[in-house]
């Protein structure tokens, strides 16, 4: 397994929880895929830019998309993982 340490100016490992998330390659653009939300369990789709661009950009501090709302959220850090080799 191989994880990117985000390169975040404002991470507070306290704060923000760590989401695990994988590339998708979509026919529009990119998509990073959270298989289990730190806060609520759930699966999460983040958009990834376009094709051409470099979905890695969109990684780091991210608003949780989770569907309830969870005491003390304020969004997590979205890191990649190569899931071929969990
Ligand atoms: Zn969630």
């Amino acid at each position: 397994m191989s994880i990117h340490e985000p390169q975040v100016h404002n991470y507070e490992p306290q704060r923000h929880p760590i989401a695990i998330a994988t590339l998708k390659k979509g026919r529009q653009g990119y998509h990073w895929i959270v298989r289990r939300c730190p806060l609520c369990g759930k699966r999460h789709t983040h958009g990834g830019g376009r094709l051409g661009g470099n979905p890695r950009e969109l990684l780091g501090h991210r608003a949780s998309h989770c569907l309830q709302r969870i005491p003390g959220d304020h969004g997590y850090i979205l890191i990649e993982t190569d899931e071929a080799k969990r």
